[in-house]
């Protein structure tokens, strides 16, 4: 980041159960975070310490990006309406399985990665239509998956959504061809990135495709004026 000034931003993470969290939370914001996560968390989507983050989100005016995982990661999912309702001075990017199983209104929360058909009505959907303060990542096997498992229904939601979904990777491979990928089942082997960005070109426009990987995280995020991706 020092040697090339302007060109990355980068959040900060904590584990939330950790007696500094929130202070340490606030050092990374000081010294340049322009975000919170993402945060994982073995407890409900409104324990205590989640709470306490989503104040301090707010309070710094920073978006917090969290990796909701029922039963693993800020369970209670279903409940994301009234937290996000409570806290509507605080900015949500949602991430990860549960978050995109909502996107349909039939969920097995046992399954991580649904196919099939996507019926209308799903949480995901519904939290991005009517919460100005929710936002989504596309990022992972998760949401890959969810653009894949239903192509017409994925078509309208990115168009539909299109000024709060921002593309991301999420991937571990180290020369964006798969080596040293991690996730498994369809993107075994294979680079998350490059299967998502093959998927929304052809789920969308040119117009929408800059949008979603470029437009939106830059304005968003507040890159540097001049920044040329
Ligand atoms: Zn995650
Ligand atoms: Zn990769």
């Amino acid at each position: 980041m020092a040697a090339e000034t302007g060109r990355f931003l980068r959040f900060t993470n904590t584990d939330l159960r950790a007696p500094d969290a929130i202070s340490d939370l606030r050092e990374g914001v000081k010294a340049g975070a322009v975000g919170f996560g993402e945060l994982k968390f073995s407890g409900d989507l409104d324990a205590p310490e989640a709470r306490r983050l989503y104040e301090l989100a707010a309070e710094m005016n920073v978006p917090v990006l969290i990796h909701f995982q029922e039963n693993n990661s800020f369970s209670g999912f279903r409940r994301l309406p009234q937290i996000a309702k409570e806290y509507r001075n605080t900015r949500f990017i949602g991430h990860a399985n549960s978050w995109w199983a909502h996107i349909s209104a039939q969920v097995d929360d046992k399954v991580g990665y649904p196919d099939g058909a996507i019926q209308p009505g799903g949480v995901t959907d519904r939290l991005l239509s009517d919460y100005p303060n929710v936002y989504g990542d596309l990022s992972a096997n998760s949401g890959r998956n969810a653009l894949a498992r239903d192509k017409d229904f994925a078509r309208k939601f990115l168009e539909r959504h299109r000024a709060k979904l921002m593309f991301g990777s999420d991937c571990g491979c180290v020369d964006g061809h798969g080596s040293g990928q991690q996730q498994g089942g369809a993107l075994k082997g294979k680079c998350t990135a490059q299967e998502t960005l093959v998927l929304l070109k052809e789920l969308t426009n040119p117009a929408l495709f800059k949008q979603l990987t470029v437009d939106n995280a830059t304005t968003y995020f507040g890159f540097p004026k001049g920044y040329k991706p």
